[in-house]
């Protein structure tokens, strides 16, 4: 069977191998069977050794949903009482992290941070000073609406020496950008099988420390469906998914770890970084402008303004990439006008060369000026 290509430079779900794609073609299973708990268990493993975890100290936990509910879990399970949330806001996904706290009527403290800069270390420093009664810190560590990355390492470093936890939404760079919980200070991080690992959509997962998740289970429970330390209890004691697991999705994903640990995380980094440099290079060349500094950028996403042209119309140069091949994605940033180009997925440099080709002839055919004009 022939799958027609697609190259998506949107932040996720992204591009897959036909064989991720085939694997989920399987013959019909009961999930609750032994032979399906024989694929979930190794998964775990692998998941931990991404971020170079040992399996004694640190577990993953898998989920059936999008990356949201990780967001959702690791908040809401690991606060305990008379605790405060404390939530580094510089994007659109940290801000979802605030959405859901306050959907639990959970006490936070919420740092504001420019969306386009490295947070302030020594205005996080203040606030763990003043809030000594601050359970957990929070952070995404890859904002993907602007495409900044934030310091874990550092963040981490602080959240430990004022006694607190450090959670990071790890969701669009795990197994991208190299991940060290230890020596990165982070207790907790999170993903979705439909972005990193190059799979798809429906299977997340936790992954962090045991000792806390154990402690956790004293914490108030907030939620039914989810709770963290109820599937790992599951998990441990049955090595199922406490309810029905996307059977699947689930195929899919061990192909996926067998691809991901065959490229190897370097090597896969620097992929991911060829495709970024061709990204870029495409935008100077055109002339298109980004929103953020070079030097703050993750390496995975661009937001690119919109050309400041009369002619410029996001939705025909989208409809004219879309018809060839190529998707490009809206952006997530306060005041509208930009677009963006991820560098996740099974793609390479040589696909960034013809969607430049494509995304000129779609500037030239709507009558956008090359090189656009600002
Ligand atoms: C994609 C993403 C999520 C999850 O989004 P879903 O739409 O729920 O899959 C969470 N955090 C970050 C940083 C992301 O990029």
């Amino acid at each position: 069977m022939q799958i027609k290509r697609n190259i998506l430079l949107n932040p996720g779900p992204s591009t897959t191998t036909d064989s991720v794609k085939f694997a989920q073609v399987v013959s019909d299973i009961c999930p609750r069977e032994k032979e399906f708990q024989g694929i979930m268990d190794p998964m775990r493993k692998d998941l931990v050794r991404i971020v170079h975890g040992n399996d004694e100290e640190h577990t993953a936990v898998l989920f059936c949903g999008s990356g949201t509910i990780c967001i959702d879990i690791t908040l809401n399970s690991l606060l305990d009482e008379g605790k405060k949330a404390l939530v580094i806001n510089n994007g659109a996904y940290s801000q979802r992290a605030v959405d859901v706290l306050r959907a639990y009527g959970m006490p936070y403290t919420e740092l504001k941070q420019p969306i386009d800069k490295r947070p302030d270390l020594s205005a996080l420093e203040e606030t763990l000073k003043e809030n000594p009664d601050t359970g957990y810190v929070y952070v995404t560590h890859h904002e993907t609406g602007s495409g900044l990355l934030n310091p874990i390492r550092e963040i981490g470093e602080l959240a430990h020496r004022y006694g607190c936890f450090m959670i990071t939404d790890t969701t669009s760079s795990y197994a991208m950008i190299p991940i060290d919980l230890e020596k990165d200070n982070v207790d907790f991080c999170m993903a979705s099988a439909q972005k990193g690992i190059m799979g798809m959509t429906g299977l997340s997962y936790v992954i962090g420390k045991r000792s806390i998740i154990e402690k956790s289970k004293d914490f108030p429970v907030r939620s039914y469906y989810c709770n963290l330390y109820m599937q790992y209890d599951f998990f441990e004691r049955t090595g199922e998914m406490h309810f029905t697991p996307p059977v699947q999705t689930v195929y899919a994903a061990r192909q996926a770890l067998k691809e991901y640990f065959e490229e190897g995380e370097e090597a896969k980094w620097a992929r991911h970084q060829r495709i970024m440099k061709a990204i870029h290079e495409g935008e100077d060349r055109l002339g298109l402008k980004e929103a953020l500094d070079r030097e703050v950028q993750s390496g995975l996403v661009s937001a690119v303004r919109y050309p400041e042209d009369p002619a410029w119309d996001f939705d025909k140069v989208h409809d004219y990439c879309y018809e060839r091949g190529y998707t490009i994605y809206p952006g997530k940033l306060e005041k509208k006008g930009t677009f963006r180009l991820c560098a996740l997925g099974a793609i390479d440099e040589d696909d960034i060369k013809g969607f430049w080709k494509v995304f000129e002839e779609a500037l030239k055919e709507t009558g956008v000026q090359v090189p656009v004009k600002y």
